[in-house]
Parts: structure tokens; sequence; C-alpha cells
């Protein structure tokens, strides 16, 4: 006999009705998250930092969603970075010492 799988938490038809339903606004720009960090909607998995970088960015995230901050349980898309970010960022900070260092 098969066990069923173990969805956590409950089921919402849009991330902006779920990340609304379990985040808070606090001071410094932060929004707290409560609960399992993952969510479903229409049947597929998500995590709730996918879903709020993706409204601060307009663009879905590639590769890991990385905190910038170091408020617990933040999960505002502004704090976050992803593998396009961090590329474009490093870039530009070989480019500065590239120029420093002529
Ligand atoms: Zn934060």
């Amino acid at each position: 006999m098969k066990t069923p799988v173990n969805v956590a938490g409950p089921i919402y038809d849009t991330p902006e009705e779920a990340v609304k339903a379990r985040s808070e606004k606090v001071r410094g720009g932060h929004v707290e998250w409560s609960g399992s960090p993952y969510l479903k909607v229409r049947g597929v998995r998500y995590t709730a930092k996918q879903f709020s970088f993706k409204e601060a960015h307009g663009r879905a995230p590639v590769g890991r969603v990385i905190a910038t901050c170091d408020h617990p349980r933040c999960i505002a898309g502004a704090h976050h970075t992803d593998a396009v970010i961090r590329d474009r960022r490093d870039r530009r900070n070989t480019t500065t010492k590239a120029k420093a260092a002529a």
C-alpha cells in the first residue's frame, strides 16, 4: 500500500494569494514569511522566495534565490539575488578592479 504524498500547507489558486496569506511586511522593507517555505499553486510546488523574486524583478529567478539581508525568514524580492544578478555584479566588480589597476 502506498503512503499518500504529504503536501505541506493549504493549496492556493495564485502566487499572490499564497504570499499575501502567509507573509507580513515589517520595518526595513522586510517581508516575514510564516510556515513551510513551500507553496503549492495549481499543482506546482514553489518556494515563497521564488514568488517574491518574480514580483520584484519582473522575471522568474535563475538558479538559487539567495537573501542579501539578514532578517530572519525575509522573503522580500528586492532583498534576494539569483544567478543572473550575482553574475552581473561579479562582472562589474571585476571591471572596476581592472580599471583601478590600470
Ligand atoms: Zn529583508
